[in-house]
Order: C-alpha cells, then structure tokens, then sequence
C-alpha cells in the first residue's frame, strides 16, 4: 500500500513518514500543494494525507482537482484547530476523512487503517474487465462513462460471466448458475440473454467482450 503525504511542515511530515513506514506502508513525501498534487496524479498512490494550508494550491483546492477528474483516492484532511469551522468545505471538496492538529500518531495510523479498508470492501464489490464495470451492491453497470441498464436476469448472467474472467463457462454451468437447477425452459435462453447483453454493452460500437466459444459455452475476453 503507497501512501503519500502532503505536508509542509518539515517536521510533521518526517514523522508521519517514519511511523508509516514502521506500519510497512510504501510513502511519498511533497512539501507544497503543487507538487502534492502532481505527485497524486503521476503515482497513484492508495491514499493521501493531505494538510489544509500548504505553500502554492489548499489542501482543500488538491482535493477538489482530483475529485474533479475521477479520482477517487481516499484522502485524510489534516487541519489546524482553527480551521475547524471550515471542516465542512473540507469534505464538500470530497475529503474521506479529517483529522485537526496536534493528533496522536496511532489515531492517525487507525483512521489509515480504516480508509484503505472501505477501499478494498469497495473493491470486492466491483468487478472490472476493461471498461466494463459492475457494481454489485449498487447494481449499477458502466461501460466507461456510459451507464447501461439491464433487467435482472441480464446482470446476474453479467455478473457470473465477469466474476470468471478469460475462464470458459459452459452452457451447463452457466444455466445453472443463473437459471437454476430446475430451469425447465428453452436451452436457447442463454443465447437470447447473450444477444441482449451485447446489444447494450455495445450500443456504441465498443469491442465485444463477451465471446462465444462454439460448441461449449462463453468466456468474457478482448
Ligand atoms: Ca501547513
């Protein structure tokens, strides 16, 4: 896990360095806002520890750049006691988390904790193959920015074929998985929902990833 702190008291940001790395956290470590905020976009890090008041762009202008482009990094606001009143800009500008001024190490180290574990259960909600995205707690799916609706039956095919990825599903497994042991219908259904699917996946001329393996089954594959 990379974490990289933003902070211009020389100091403080040592020691917040050392005590991350003592957890066995990869860190970073920019003095000003603009490098802070070049450094977020070119290495990605997991999360950011982000001071208010730095030299050049806030903490808060930082925040708010990298919101506005996508980035859903978590970031844990550090802010000096009489900034507090503003805490609420802090989150409006899309902060995960603050934390004011002088602040004990291990609630500092706690709350990174906690960040990057939303991340990571927001994560295993997700499956992603290329652009194509499905959300499972949301039941949301994205192709890029593209949001695409699909009926229940349509996700639940989407979501087995996606949580196997470049893995051959055969029409067998892929009834009963999706349709149920008992499915007493038409076999051809599998095709039809396929059909469906690729219609809206991709309604923009985007690659097929969903693909027919004749004879056998499907695989989700470029
Ligand atoms: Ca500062």
């Amino acid at each position: 896990m990379r974490i990289l702190v933003v902070e211009d008291e020389a100091k403080l940001a040592q020691f917040i360095e050392l005590e991350l790395k003592y957890e066995g956290y990869e860190v970073m470590v920019a003095n000003d806002g603009l490098s802070g905020l070049s450094t977020a976009r070119e290495s990605q890090p997991d999360l950011i520890i982000l001071d208010w008041m730095l030299p050049g762009i806030s903490g808060v202008e930082i925040c708010q750049r990298l919101r506005s482009t996508g980035d859903k990094v978590p970031v844990i606001l550090l802010t000096a006691k009489d900034e507090v009143g503003d805490r609420v800009k802090g989150l409006d500008a899309g902060a995960d988390d603050y934390m004011i001024k002088p602040f004990s190490i291990e609630e500092l180290l706690a709350r990174v904790r906690a960040a990057l574990r939303r991340t990571q259960e927001q994560e295993t909600n997700v499956l992603q193959f290329s652009d194509l995205k499905l959300n499972r707690s949301s039941r949301e799916v994205f192709r890029g920015t593209r949001r695409i609706e699909l009926t229940a039956k349509e996700f639940d095919l989407l979501e087995y074929l996606l949580a196997h990825p470049r893995q051959v599903l055969t029409r067998d497994q892929i009834l009963e998985r999706v349709w149920g042991y008992d499915f007493m219908g038409d076999s051809n259904i599998i095709e039809v929902y396929v059909r469906y699917l690729r219609l809206k996946l991709e309604a923009e001329n985007e690659t097929r990833l969903i693909q027919t393996v004749r004879g056998v089954g499907y695989v989700v594959r470029e």
